[in-house]
């Protein structure tokens, strides 16, 4: 846990963030400034500042739970398709240095966009709220508290 990181402080420790779901090792919650809707994270609990850092445990947690969410979304937002990945350093983009997982729907309608959009608290509230109803009916081991 580190102070100095927004995501240790704010989703871990404070937890405000719109969490949809999370076990002992990893946690996924709305991307604040998303760049499609729908746009989520997932994270290690465990501070850890990229792949050249996380722990086998951690990157493992993160990327199942990213898994069995992938169809979750995809049925919760209607997406055709979907973009998941992660940034390692200033110059690929990365902004929090803290390891996370990026899914992204994607639909065909629209360009793929990198652009980041200013959304209101409801709104990924709303989306977070539809993605857990979808975990409570659909077995697998996607837990909503931990
Ligand atoms: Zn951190």
């Amino acid at each position: 846990m580190s102070e100095d990181c927004v995501f240790c402080r704010e989703v871990i420790g404070r937890r405000n963030a719109s969490i949809i779901c999370e076990n002992e090792l990893a946690i996924a919650f709305m991307d604040h400034a998303p760049v499609e809707e729908g746009h989520m994270l997932v994270i290690p609990k465990k501070h850890f500042r990229d792949i050249f850092s996380v722990e086998e445990e951690s990157y493992i947690a993160v990327h199942r739970m990213a898994r069995e969410l992938a169809p979750l979304v995809m049925k919760v937002t209607e997406a055709d398709g979907m973009n998941i990945g992660q940034n390692n350093g200033a110059c690929a983009n990365q902004i929090v240095f803290h390891y996370h997982l990026h899914i992204i729907p994607r639909f065909c309608e629209r360009k793929v966009s990198w652009d980041r959009r200013k959304v209101s608290t409801d709104e990924l509230e709303k989306f977070a709220f539809l993605l857990r109803e979808e975990i409570r009916k659909t077995p697998g081991t996607l837990k909503l508290t931990s």
